[in-house]
């Protein structure tokens, strides 16, 4: 994964963005060591020291940034349209290998943090272990394990459901027995067919139960939203991130609630708007006309997601903070394109720079661990990204992808073992 083993790599370039949202650094050089960021300035300023064996590279018209944090993935999903129902009558082994190839396109293209919001049983532990084997190459991971649904809600065919705030609590300390870095809940219902996607889940007080039981052990909670009455529970609860953030009527009916993005800005509370997912279909039906007209109309696809997007410009103008998370490869939104939601992110009106922060430094400290990565500063983890072009002018030169470093090494992203 990793080619030969120099002591120092030294990377220069025609510009660096450091993943906080400041000036775009022009003829940078960022030095290696190890693992770590050692320096940062320009190609005067940043030598390697004498006689140290050093990797170097200049990639010419590039751009250094950090290394894409994906706040929001589904590491066990084919992406090829079925619905969870259906992907979770697939055997364990088999959602395990899927995961193990997701990790490494994700990373090939340039992801080097992810955060798994819900798996099958004990699927993404499993391929946890493998990664730390050295035996797949992947991301960071940050896993939650299995959601914590109510009984036939969203997700709960994942294996963990709980009712009362005795069995929720029950259900938070098991998952951090497994390795839980996070915890996950659904609190409306989504697609899985015997929820109900615009009604709250768990009542305030299951709900308080696993955030505080959650928070206890030093763990955050991300809340699976679809209503407006789940964001509200979610808030009463005192969660980290929102998933989806949709403002929506018990009713089905789209409704703005400017009292819900205040309180959700008030409270600190991230959103993870998923307009990639709409998008990349949108995509997908445009390539294909004809598989459109069969199935799925366009134009409706089109006018929601705009709607959705007015939303979010709305939540931003409140001061609520965005931040980037694909949702691959659930549905039809395979891994390997988390630039998608990225560039969603610009169609909904944030400045290319904007965007970019929100899928580095702001999506990891949705993750916490922007202690670590997220930003290219001295001392943190040397998680980097280095593409062709200028990604603040273009955003589309995000995939023109030319290397990526994972903890200082360089990825060999030609190898398909
Ligand atoms: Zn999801």
């Amino acid at each position: 994964m990793s080619v030969g083993n120099p002591q120092f790599t030294l990377l220069k370039a025609a510009r660096l963005v450091d993943g906080n949202g400041g000036p775009v650094a022009e003829q940078p050089a960022v030095l290696l060591e190890g693992d770590t960021i050692k320096q940062i300035g320009t190609r005067e300023t940043v030598q390697s020291p004498e006689g140290a064996s050093v990797l170097e590279i200049d990639y010419g018209d590039a751009t250094i940034l950090p290394g894409l944090v994906d706040c929001h993935v589904h590491l066990i999903g084919i992406g090829d349209g079925r619905a969870g129902d259906e992907l979770v009558t697939l055997p364990d082994e088999v959602l395990t290998v899927q995961a193990a190839q997701n990790v490494r396109k994700h990373l090939y293209s340039g992801v080097t943090t992810v955060r798994d919001c819900g798996a099958k049983n004990r699927t993404t532990f499993l391929l946890r272990e493998a990664v730390e084997m050295g035996i797949v190459p992947s991301p960071r991971l940050i896993l939650a394990g299995r959601p914590i649904a109510i009984i036939g809600g969203h997700l709960s065919y994942f294996g963990t459901t709980a009712t009362g705030s005795t069995e929720c609590r029950a259900a938070v300390r098991q998952l951090i027995k497994e390795g839980a870095d996070f915890i996950k809940v659904t609190a409306t219902g989504g697609s899985t067919r015997t929820s109900h996607p615009t009604r709250p889940s768990f009542n305030v007080d299951e709900f308080s139960a696993i955030t505080d039981e959650a928070h206890k052990f030093g763990k955050h909670v991300c809340a699976h939203c679809t209503s407006s009455g789940g964001m509200e529970n979610a808030l009463e609860a005192g969660i980290d991130t929102m998933i989806h953030g949709v403002h929506k009527d018990h009713d089905g009916s789209d409704s703005y609630r400017s009292d819900i993005s205040d309180r959700i800005a008030e409270q600190g509370v991230f959103v993870n708007p998923t307009l990639g997912q709409g998008l990349a279909r949108i995509l997908q039906l445009e390539d294909d006309p004809g598989r459109a007209l069969e199935t799925e109309d366009v134009n409706v696809m089109r006018a929601g997601i705009e709607g959705r997007m007015d939303h979010v410009a709305r939540m931003r103008d409140a001061g609520v903070v965005m931040v980037a998370g694909s949702d691959s490869a659930w549905s039809n939104y395979p891994m390997g394109d988390f630039q998608t939601e990225i560039e969603a992110h610009v169609m909904a009106g944030m400045s290319n720079m904007e965007a970019i922060v929100s899928a580095t430094r702001d999506s990891a400290m949705s993750c916490r661990v922007d202690d670590v990565v997220g930003t290219l500063e001295v001392g943190k983890h040397a998680d980097i990204l280095v593409v062709d072009g200028d990604p603040t002018r273009d955003i589309a030169d995000l995939r023109k992808v030319s290397d990526v470093f994972l903890a200082g090494s360089k990825v060999d992203r030609h190898n398909l073992v």
